[in-house]
């Protein structure tokens, strides 16, 4: 597989974890974290609402599965795939887990922090120099997004009426 391929695979696999937690009544958003030889390494889904857990999203999740299962909080050379971009809290956190390459789906208006409200890696606090690939997948990571708050619209105009 060469690089877009590769990209678009793990996207995907983001994608099914996002569908799940979407099914489960979460904000539909999943991430996996690749090892430096291109192996699954960890995978999760956002969990806030089910856990009661602001801090509960799919990149902090994965982060730490992916500790756990190296047995060592450095993630150099791995790659972390999410649907979405990125909040201040992932952001930091994805920086000091020394990721080496991001790759997410679609920008965040509201709090997507490594392009579009803030860039956390570039800035003078972001130590580490992390990589940046954003827009893989990214109609489909939007389509999904808009379709769970449209559904979730819907549902909430009928519990009304
Ligand atoms: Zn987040």
């Amino acid at each position: 597989m060469n690089g877009y391929t590769t990209h678009c695979h793990w996207m995907k696999r983001a994608l099914e974890l996002a569908r799940s937690a979407g099914e489960a009544g979460e904000v539909p958003v999943g991430a996996v974290i690749i090892n430096p030889q291109g192996q699954l390494l960890a995978e999760a889904e956002n969990r806030r609402e089910r856990d009661n857990d602001p801090t509960a999203h799919a990149e902090i999740l994965v982060l730490r599965q992916a500790g756990q299962k190296l047995k060592d909080w450095h993630l150099n050379q791995c790659t972390l795939y999410v649907t979405l971009e990125p909040c201040p809290m992932c952001a930091g956190a994805i920086v000091q887990a020394r990721i080496q390459l991001l790759v997410y789906g679609v920008d965040d208006p509201k709090t997507g922090t490594i392009r579009t409200v803030a860039n956390i890696p570039d800035s003078a606090y972001s130590f580490h120099r992390l990589q940046v690939l954003g827009g893989i997948l990214e109609s489909a990571c939007r389509q999904q997004l808009q379709s769970w708050f449209a559904q979730r619209r819907e549902d909430h105009s009928r519990v009304k009426s």
